[in-house]
């Protein structure tokens, strides 16, 4: 599972101007098959998905010599799909 953001949203279309608009938080994911999901979540948990979200960078690999888009979390090194280095 790849968090591709977490959002807050309102259960009121007009906004935040109604006292009684609840706010949530939502995370959106992609799961490995490429489908994309989302879906509501605690308070706590969007912390826990808040760390987990994933950039999808462009890299290119020397060893395959092919480019590759790849989701890669925070503070990790991407690494090449086909030969994993
Ligand atoms: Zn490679």
């Amino acid at each position: 599972m790849y968090v591709k953001s977490v959002s807050w949203v309102t259960n009121n279309r007009k906004g935040r101007s109604n006292k009684h608009t609840k706010r949530f938080p939502v995370v959106f994911y992609l799961l490995q098959d490429g489908s994309f999901h989302s879906k509501r979540v605690s308070r706590l948990e969007a912390i826990y998905y808040k760390t987990k979200i994933c950039k999808q960078v462009k890299i290119y690999c020397t060893e395959c010599q092919e480019k590759f888009n790849v989701l890669v979390k925070k503070n990790e090194q991407p690494i090449c799909p086909k030969c994993l280095s």
